[in-house]
Parts: structure tokens; C-alpha cells; sequence
């Protein structure tokens, strides 16, 4: 068994999907590696132990993601009606809203609520349900925002019930983690990273296979995308802030598409003295996404959730509406004081 921390939890989690007979698993929009390998590992465990299980996500993974076990039982729409007595399980975001559409419809029709997250979300069993009439089974969460993955959270839970890992299963865990630790290099790279993965190459996973699936077979639009966002690169805040947009207009000259930009953002974090990048998508006229990384002491989570998003401590984002233009004036109006009150803080403790 692996070392988790909130074994309790763990458990608590454990049981509610052993007990359960139909499940409903669901992701975050527009998701990534760790949101569909956790559904589709955890889902082919369930499924091996003889559960009815649906696999529902807004939207549809990348082509990248094409090749994982299973994305032919992804659905994009709900199963309707919602499948009598299912619980409802809810990984890799801890937000109804972050369902998408569907979210909030999906968590009130739900027997029982059960949530795998590493992000710095909400406590989604507090108001969950209002009538239930013993709300400590009824929603069951583990939450931990010091694990790299909500992958090595399924695969952990499955290794406490006791159930086996097949080849596949180990492919989709394996792709969550590579995803969610950037290849082991971000600072939520653990020993216990290491210590899953050398557990799920010797259950099947092939780190070369899937390491080149994900990230080493991009389409060129993707690069000639970049060289236009790469002319925006731009530093702030004596350096310390680094920014990149595309715009509608780049997108149509690269014949790209949005999600070719998926990781844009790792271009201005990468730059010596860079604490914080923000990499700014217009993918239509007047509405942006922000992906914002920082190095070491700004809590990106922090200001993306004053605006409406999320994420972790150091990675997050979010939507507003706005040009790429207008945002990369406000973030630098937003950011100004932060480092300011940092430089404060370093001068006074100097
Ligand atoms: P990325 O910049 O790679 O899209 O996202 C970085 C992190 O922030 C991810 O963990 C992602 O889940 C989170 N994140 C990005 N956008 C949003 C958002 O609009 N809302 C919330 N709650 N989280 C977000
Ligand atoms: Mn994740």
C-alpha cells in the first residue's frame, strides 16, 4: 500500500465505490491527461469488478489522448435519465461548475456524491445534499492538494481495495501522472511519483510508448501557432513577469486550433527570473483564458480564484471575458502589488 496521507479518507472513498453498483464517472471541461486516464483506469477497475459504469465529460480530450484505453466509451452528453440509485464520481476538479453545463444538474440527481481531486477546490460534500439523511456516506471526498495527480489517487484507492491493475489500466495512470508532474520535473514531483510509476510500468505501462503519444507527435500548425504567440513574449515587473497571447487572427494564419496551445504557457515560464507567466488564449473575439504558472512564492490559485477560476498553487487559470490585449494590461495592474508586497516582505525580513 502506498503512504497517502488522510488514509481515512482513503478508505471512506474505498468503500463508497465498492458499495456502489452504478457509477457515473465525470471530469473537468476541456480535459487533460490526469482528468481522462483517472476516469478511464478507475472506470476499467470498476467495470472489472462488475459495476455499471458511464464515463461522461463535457468535452472532448485532445487528439493526443485518442490513444489511451477506453476514450471510445467516453460520452458528451449526460446519460439521461440519470441511471437509478448511480453515485456520481467526480475526479480531478471539486467544482460542480467545472463539470461544465451539466455539473450542478448531475450532483443533485446523484444517490451519492464521491470526489478524487488534488486541486485547491471546494468542499463539495458541505452543502451535498441538504436532505440526506446521513450526509457522511452520502458524499465521500479525498482531496489533496499535495498529490501531483488525481490518477495516483485513483490508482492508490485501487491498490487499497485490493483489486488488480491491468495493462491498460496502468497505461491511463501512468499518462495521468507524466501529465500532471510535467514528466516528473514540476515541484509536485514526489518519491511517492517515482515510486507509482516504476509500480505501473511493471503492471504494463510503457513509459516510452506513452511519453511519445502525448507529447512528441504534434501537428505542425501546432509550431507555426507558436512562432506567431512566441512574437508577443514579452517581460514586465523588472523581468519577473513574463506574457504571450494568441489571438482569433493567429489561429486562422496557422490554421491551428485552440487547443494546439494547450502548453504555450511553459515558453514564458521557462525564462531565467521569471517568477510569474501568464500565457493569454483569445479564442474568439472578447473572451480569454489564462494559464498562469509561478516559480516559487506567488500563489497564482489565489489570484486566478479572485477572478473567477482556480487551480493549484503554482499552475492555475481562468475565463473572463476581454481581449488578449486588454488582459495582459490588467494582469500586470493585478500582479504589480503582489510583488511589491513581496519585496516588502523580503526587504523587512532581510
Ligand atoms: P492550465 O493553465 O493548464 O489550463 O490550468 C492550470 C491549472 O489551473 C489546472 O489545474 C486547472 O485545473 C486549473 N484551472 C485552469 N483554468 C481554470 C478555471 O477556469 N477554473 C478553475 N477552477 N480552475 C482552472
Ligand atoms: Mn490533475
Amino acid at each position: 500500500m502506498f503512504d497517502m496521507k488522510y488514509p481515512n479518507r482513503l478508505r471512506l472513498v474505498a468503500d463508497a465505490l465498492a458499495q456502489s453498483e452504478t457509477l457515473v464517472l465525470t471530469c473537468h471541461v476541456r480535459p487533460d491527461g490526469d482528468a481522462i486516464g483517472s476516469m478511464l483506469g478507475l472506470g476499467e477497475a470498476l467495470e472489472a469488478s462488475g459495476k455499471r459504469v458511464f464515463y461522461f465529460c463535457e468535452d472532448r480530450p485532445g487528439q493526443n489522448l485518442l490513444f489511451l484505453p477506453g476514450t471510445d466509451k467516453l460520452e458528451h452528453t449526460p446519460p439521461e435519465p440519470f441511471p437509478a440509485g448511480a453515485s456520481l464520481v467526480v475526479l480531478d476538479c471539486s467544482e460542480a461548475q467545472r463539470i461544465g453545463e451539466h455539473g450542478e444538474r448531475l450532483v443533485e440527481q446523484a444517490e451519492r456524491l464521491i470526489v478524487m481531486d488534488h486541486h485547491l477546490g471546494q468542499d463539495m460534500c458541505r452543502d451535498y445534499p441538504k436532505s440526506a439523511p446521513d450526509p457522511d456516506t452520502r458524499c465521500v471526498q479525498y482531496i489533496n492538494p499535495d498529490i501531483f495527480a488525481t490518477g495516483a489517487i485513483c490508482f492508490a484507492v485501487i491498490d487499497e481495495l485490493g483489486w488488480n491493475i491491468s495493462p491498460d489500466m496502468a497505461t491511463n495512470f501512468y499518462a495521468a501522472i507524466l501529465t500532471d508532474t510535467g514528466s516528473f520535473v514540476h515541484s509536485n514531483t514526489t518519491s511517492l511519483a517515482f515510486e507509482m510509476a516504476a509500480r505501473l510500468v511493471e503492471y504494463g505501462a510503457d513509459p516510452y510508448e506513452i511519453s511519445d503519444r502525448l507529447f512528441e507527435r504534434v501537428p505542425f500548425r501546432k509550431l507555426a501557432l507558436l512562432s506567431l504567440s512566441l512574437r508577443t513574449l514579452s517581460l514586465e515587473i523588472e523581468g519577473r513577469l513574463a506574457m504571450l497571447h494568441i489571438t482569433p487572427s493567429m489561429l486562422e494564419e496557422a490554421g491551428a486550433q485552440v487547443q494546439d496551445s494547450d502548453d504555450f504557457v511553459r515558453y514564458a515560464r521557462c525564462i531565467d527570473g521569471v517568477e510569474v507567466s501568464a500565457f493569454i488564449k483569445e479564442p474568439e473575439p472578447g473572451k480569454v483564458s489564462v494559464s498562469m504558472r509561478s516559480r516559487s512564492w506567488c500563489n497564482v490559485a489565489a489570484v486566478a480564484k479572485a477572478l473567477g477560476g482556480g487551480g493549484h498553487f503554482h499552475a492555475a487559470g481562468f475565463r473572463q471575458p476581454g481581449s488578449a490585449a486588454e488582459w495582459r494590461e490588467q494582469l500586470v495592474e493585478i500582479l504589480t502589488p503582489l510583488f511589491r508586497e513581496h519585496d516588502a516582505e523580503v526587504s523587512h525580513s532581510a
